[in-house]
């Protein structure tokens, strides 16, 4: 049964065609990974799948659980069930980490959630992420290192355990520690959220812990080429060479 189906997708960013026909399948629980050169357009297909209206959908279709979003707006998504961890995540000052999660679950749910159950429960999927108590009460992002800001998109996944997470470029920039540790939330989200994944990423280090069913290769705004777990190892020995344009392949 699949979750997310994406049907010949071309988008523009400030007027500019970044994707070429992208098609796309995620079924429920499925793990999937994106790999690409620089450039290629990963991050559009991330922007686009949220909603992101800077990024234009030309042509094409998005469907999540039966439905057409491809005209659905940002919030709408994330009610569905769509969550995007960015690769950058922005600072916002006057906004404590606690109370911008809380607003998320409340705004998914449509419930108001219990302060008292809340804490608990953000303590808990604090200590998974071997993330200091006191960050709760900190401004969203405002001084965190970047290891910090990524595990703080992790603990937002976890507690609001979206349908499909979409994770960009999640493991850029942080040591090994780090990394093992956003792993563990991730390992986490597959197991006990039953969710689905499409994870946008260079490194296989992320995904040591992590049954992957599929990896998809991006070129040029285009999957051009679709495998199991082991065209991860593939690409990490040979590099993207293949793929590219040269007198012989073309
Ligand atoms: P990837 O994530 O694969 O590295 P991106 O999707 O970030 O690639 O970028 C694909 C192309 O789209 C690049 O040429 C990039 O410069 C361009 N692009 C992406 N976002 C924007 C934007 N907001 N404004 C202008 N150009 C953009
Ligand atoms: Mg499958
Ligand atoms: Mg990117």
């Amino acid at each position: 049964k699949q979750l997310l189906n994406v049907k010949n997708l071309y988008v523009d960013v400030e007027e500019k065609q970044i994707l070429h026909g992208v098609d796309l399948s995620i079924g429920k629980g499925e793990t999937h990974v994106l790999m690409g050169p620089n450039g290629t357009g990963k991050s559009t297909l991330g922007y686009a799948l949220m909603g992101n209206p800077r990024y234009t959908i030309k042509s094409g279709e998005i469907w999540f659980q039966g439905k057409n979003i491809t005209e659905a707006p940002v919030n709408e998504r994330a009610k569905a069930g769509i969550f995007l961890s960015f690769q950058n995540p922005l600072e916002v000052p006057g906004v404590t980490l606690s109370s911008f999660i809380r607003n998320a679950l409340e705004q998914k749910t449509g419930k108001r959630q219990r302060l008292y159950d809340f804490k608990k429960e953000l303590e808990r999927t604090m200590e998974i992420l071997q993330m200091d108590p006191s960050y709760a009460e900190r401004d969203l992002n405002v001084g965190f290192s970047g290891g910090e800001k990524k595990k703080a998109e992790i603990l937002q996944l976890l507690m609001l355990k979206p349908s499909l997470a979409i994770l960009d470029e999640t493991d850029s920039g942080l040591d090994v520690d780090a990394v093992r540790t956003v792993s563990a939330g991730i390992e986490e989200y597959q197991k006990n959220c039953k969710g689905s994944l499409l994870i946008i990423t260079h490194s296989t280090k992320i995904l040591e812990s992590l049954s992957v069913d599929h990896t998809h290769v991006m070129v040029e705004g285009k999957i051009i080429q679709t495998g199991d777990a082991s065209l991860v190892e593939e690409i990490n020995r040979n590099g993207f060479a293949k793929y590219e344009k040269t007198e012989q392949n073309q």
